[in-house]
C-alpha cells in the first residue's frame, strides 16, 4: 500500500518512480507492503516453504499435498507455500530434490507461479528494470543460462519460445536489481548459533524507489516480511523518494562500485559527485607533501585517474592511492578482532596518512566501540568510548541524515558512557550530585533523541530490543533524578553548602 502521502509517476529520465504528493513529515509512512516472492539467499540452503525456517538434518520433509516443497514439519502453518504454488509444484516434475542440489531456482519458480495465476502481478513483475543488454556480457548469464534455464527447460516448466525471449533471465534480472535483503529476527535466531543465512524478497511497488547515497528513507521489515518505509527526512512536495541500495559508511569508489556491479549503473547523487563527500573526507588521505591539505580524487564521474591535494594542488596517481588503501586493508584484516590495544595502535598509526573519517578509520572505530562495551568499564575506557561515539555522532548525521539506525544506536551507547563514568565519578567524590544531575539530564535527553531514532524499529529485532532498553534506561534515570532532586542533601548542594554527599546515592 502506497500511502495519500505519495504516487507512482513516470517520466523520460527516471522511467517509473515514487514521488510525494504533498509535504511529507519526517517519520511519515510512506509505503507497506507484502513481498511477491520470498527465498533463500545463495545456493545450498534448504528452508520451509510454509515459514521460511531454515532446515537441517538428513530427511527433509515435504509437503503432503505437491510432494515437492521443503517443510519443517507436515503440519507448518506457516502462509507461504500457497495453494497456487503448490498446484504449479504438482503440475510441474520438478523435485525437491531439485531445490536441495540448487536453491538458486526457488525464487525464479516462485515468480513463475504467477504467469496462470494471477496475470496482474505478473505483467507488473515483467515491467521492472532487468537491465538486460549489461547483464549479457556478465558471467552471471552464462551461470543462469547453464543452472536454471536448461533446467527449467528439461522440466518443462519453460518452452523454447520462453529461453527465445530471455524470460528467465529477465526474471533472474528483476530479482537481482531489485530484491531487498530481508534479516528478520525470526530468521536470525534461527540460526544464532551457526552461520547467518539471509532471505530475499521482491516487492513489486518498493522497487520503483529510486537510489540516492543519502537516501529519505526508513526501512525496516516487520516478523511478517512486509517491508514498512517511512520518511527519514522532511520531504518536500513533488520530491523523489530515494532509497540508499548502498552503505553510507563505505567511500565514494567503493559503493559506486557495488552499485556498478550489483545494480548495473552509475550513481551521480550530489555525495558521489564532491569529491569530499559532503564535506566528510570518507575516502580522503592526508597530504604527504603539505601535510594538512586533503588527497581527493579530480575526476569523480567515472575515471579515477588522477587524485589532487586541496590545498597544495599536488597531484597524486590512482594507482598509488589505491594501494595504500589496500596495504592498510592489509593491516585492519590481520586484527585480532577482540585485541583493544592492537585497533588503537593501528587506528593512531592510519591517522597519518588518512582522513579521521576515511572509511578505513572508520571500521576500526566502531569495532573500538563495540570493543570498549563489550570491555569491563573502567573510567579511561569508558572515556575513550565517549570520545569516540562523539567523533562519529556528525558525521552519521551527514551520510545517513534523519531517523537512523547507526544513530539511534551510538546515541545509545554514548550516554550509557556517561552515565556509567559519572556514577564512578560520584562514588570516587571527583563530582558532586550537581553535576551527576546534569549528567543525568543531558542522557534523559540523548535517550529520547536514540528512542526517537529506533521507535520504527520491529519490536522484536535487535534495534527495535534495544529502543525497549532506552525506554527501562530512561525510566531509571528520570526516577534516580527525582530521588535525588528531592533528598535533603541534594538540596544543600543546590544552596552550595557542602556536606558530606555519599548519603543518597549509596545505591551507585
Ligand atoms: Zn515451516
Ligand atoms: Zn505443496
Ligand atoms: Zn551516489
Ligand atoms: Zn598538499
Amino acid at each position: 500500500m502506497v500511502t495519500s502521502f505519495c504516487e507512482i509517476t513516470q517520466d523520460e529520465k527516471q522511467g517509473r518512480y515514487l514521488k510525494t504528493t504533498q509535504n511529507v513529515p519526517e517519520g511519515s509512512l510512506i509505503l507497506k507492503e507484502e513481498p511477491l516472492v520470498i527465498g533463500p539467499e545463495g545456493v545450498g540452503v534448504v528452508f520451509c516453504f510454509c515459514c521460511n525456517k531454515i532446515l537441517n538434518g538428513v530427511k527433509i520433509p515435504v509437503c503432503p499435498k505437491c510432494k515437492t516443497a521443503s517443510v519443517c514439519n507436515e503440519n507448518c502453518e506457516g502462509i507461504w507455500h500457497s495453494d497456487n504454488e503448490c498446484d504449479f509444484f504438482s503440475k510441474c516434475s520438478v523435485q525437491c530434490g531439485h531445490f536441495l542440489v540448487n536453491s538458486q531456482i526457488i525464487l525464479p519458480l516462485r515468480c513463475l507461479v504467477f504467469r496462470n495465476s494471477n496475470n496482474q502481478k505478473w505483467d507488473e513483475l515483467l515491467k521492472l528494470e532487468s537491465h538486460l543488454e549489461k547483464r549479457r556480457k556478465c558471467p552471471v548469464w552464462k551461470d543462469i543460462a547453464i543452472n536454471i534455464e536448461a533446467l527449467f527447460l528439461n522440466l518443462g516448466i519453460i518452452s523454447k519460445v520462453d529461453v527465445e525471449n530471455e524470460l528467465i533471465q529477465k526474471i533472474c534480472g528483476i530479482l537481482d536489481i531489485n530484491s531487498f535483503e530481508l534479516r528478520t529476527n525470526a530468521f536470525i535466531d534461527n540460526y544464532s548459533s551457526g552461520p547467518v543465512h539471509v532471505l530475499r524478497g521482491l516487492y513489486l511497488k518498493a522497487a520503483l524507489i529510486n537510489h540516492d547515497c543519502v537516501g529519505n528513507t526508513h526501512l525496516a521489515i516487520d516478523d511478517n516480511y512486509n517491508l514498512i518505509i517511512h520518511a527519514s527526512i522532511d520531504i518536500p512536495v513533488g520530491a523523489s523518494v530515494y532509497f540508499n541500495y548502498s552503505n553510507p559508511l563505505k567511500g565514494n569508489n567503493e559503493r559506486r562500485l557495488i552499485l556498478r556491479q550489483s545494480k548495473y549503473f552509475d550513481c551521480l547523487c550530489n555525495r558521489c559527485l564532491d569529491p569530499s563527500e559532503l564535506k566528510t573526507e570518507i575516502s580522503s588521505l592526508r597530504c604527504p607533501r603539505c601535510k594538512h591539505g586533503f588527497v581527493r580524487p579530480v575526476n569523480v564521474d567515472g575515471s579515477y585517474n588522477m587524485w589532487s591535494c586541496n590545498t597544495c594542488q599536488r597531484d597524486f596517481s590512482h594507482s598509488l592511492v589505491q594501494s595504500t588503501i589496500i596495504e592498510a586493508r592489509a593491516l585492519l584484516n590481520s586484527l585480532n578482532i577482540s585485541d583493544i590495544a592492537e585497533h588503537e595502535e593501528l587506528l593512531h598509526k592510519l591517522l597519518k596518512t588518512f582522513s579521521p573519517n576515511h572509511f578505513l578509520l572508520l571500521e576500526i572505530k566502531q569495532n573500538l566501540i563495540g570493543l570498549y562495551t563489550q570491555s569491563e568499564p573502567k573510567v579511561n575506557k569508558l572515556r575513550r568510548k565517549i570520545e569516540l561515539c562523539e567523533e562519529l555522532l556528525p558525521l552519521f548525521r551527514v551520510v545517513e541524515p534523519g531517523l537512523s539506525r547507526m544513530q539511534g544506536i551510538t546515541l545509545y551507547e554514548l550516554q550509557s558512557a556517561r552515565v556509567l563514568l559519572a556514577e564512578k565519578r560520584v562514588k570516587n567524590k571527583e563530582i558532586d550530585e550537581k553535576a551527576f544531575i546534569e549528567v543525568l539530564k543531558d542522557a534523559d535527553s540523548l535517550l529520547k533523541q536514540s528512542i526517537k531514532h529506533l521507535l520504527y524499529e520491529p519490536k522484536c529485532s535487535p534495534e527495535g530490543r534495544l529502543c525497549l532498553e532506552c525506554l527501562g534506561e530512561l525510566k531509571r534515570i528520570r526516577s534516580l533524578m527525582t530521588e535525588l532532586e528531592l533528598s535533603p542533601c541534594c538540596n544543600e548542594v543546590k544552596s552550595h553548602r557542602k556536606k558530606d554527599k555519599t548519603s543518597c546515592l549509596s545505591e551507585l
